[in-house]
């Protein structure tokens, strides 16, 4: 039988697990998340079981990075099958604080990132987001105080972003990314997916094969203003609103022009009826 995880709440509470867990040097590897738990949470906590004697997952749907237009109050909250999953992965450490415990009365702190926060992607349709990720992000890592945090390429941007501010404000914590989980039919996994109606979620596919398409296309040598043109007509007629469909350097989330500009990495995001999904794959 596996062990359920502590459970913590308080500030108090977490730092009694974080030196309990922290006995005899053991490193500590963090995996922060919204909940809503599916298999890409879940790939990534077996990614850092390997790389980490003890492992904390933190729940916490941020409202700091929701615009309020956006899908705080709807956002899906599955606390029990989240830990059941976790108890069955022997995850030792859930941090579950409240909204309150994060942002108490009169908290007036926000990290602003630049460079990879400013790429013109994610930001540009959330100019809110990324100031909310890296002010929450930079609290959980003061709070759990791990060795290393692990986060999907499913947000790739997000990745980058959390990975030059961990290295800017020496926040003493490695970085790590994991590989995005898909359904059977290449959408990638995400909490939103559950917002999908039958029909959009056969249609959520579209992004997937339109990446794998571009991707292929600009690896024959086509021209990538055209790859990319045409790979948005293909997402706007199976009945998405387009945000963008990019190509960029993997690193440092440039514009490229050819395949020969770096590591390139072919990113899209679009909404199909309410929900925003977004997908990125190597080019
Ligand atoms: P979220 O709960 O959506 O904030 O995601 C928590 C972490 O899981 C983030 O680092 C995400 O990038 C990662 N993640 C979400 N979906 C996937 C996926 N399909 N594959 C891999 N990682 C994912």
């Amino acid at each position: 039988m596996t062990r359920s995880p502590i459970i913590a709440r308080t500030l108090s509470s977490l730092h009694r697990a974080r030196a309990e867990l922290g006995k005899r040097n053991a490193t500590i590897a963090l995996v922060p998340t919204m909940g809503a738990l599916h298999d890409g949470h879940v790939s990534l906590v077996r990614f850092a079981k390997r790389r980490a004697k003890k492992v904390a997952v933190s729940i916490f749907v941020n409202p700091a990075q929701f615009a309020a237009h956006e899908d705080l109050g709807s956002y899906p909250r599955t606390w029990k099958e989240d830990i059941a999953r976790l108890t069955d992965e022997g995850v030792d450490l859930v941090w579950n604080p409240d909204v309150k415990t994060m942002y108490p009365d009169g908290f007036a702190t926000r990290i602003a990132p630049e460079g990879p926060a400013l790429a013109g992607l994610e930001d540009k349709f959330r100019p809110h987001f990324f100031g909310g990720v890296a002010t929450v992000v930079t609290k959980l890592f003061t709070q759990v105080r791990p060795d290393m945090a692990f986060f999907g390429e499913k947000d790739f941007q997000q990745l980058k972003v959390v990975t030059r501010m961990a290295r800017d404000l020496d926040l003493g914590v490695k970085v790590i990314g994991g590989a995005i989980i898909r359904e059977r039919d290449g959408l990638a996994m995400s909490s939103r997916n559950v917002y999908l109606s039958p029909d959009e979620r056969r249609t959520a596919t579209v992004l997937f094969r339109t990446l794998k398409e571009t991707s292929k296309r600009l690896r024959a040598g086509d021209d990538v203003k055209t790859a990319l043109s045409d790979g948005a007509d293909a997402i706007s007629k199976a009945g998405f609103v387009l945000d963008y469909l990019e190509a960029r350097h993997a690193e440092t989330l440039a514009p490229i022009s050819s395949l020969n500009d770096g590591p390139v990495r072919l990113l899209v995001a679009a909404k199909i009826g309410t929900t925003r999904l977004i997908d990125n794959i190597k080019a």
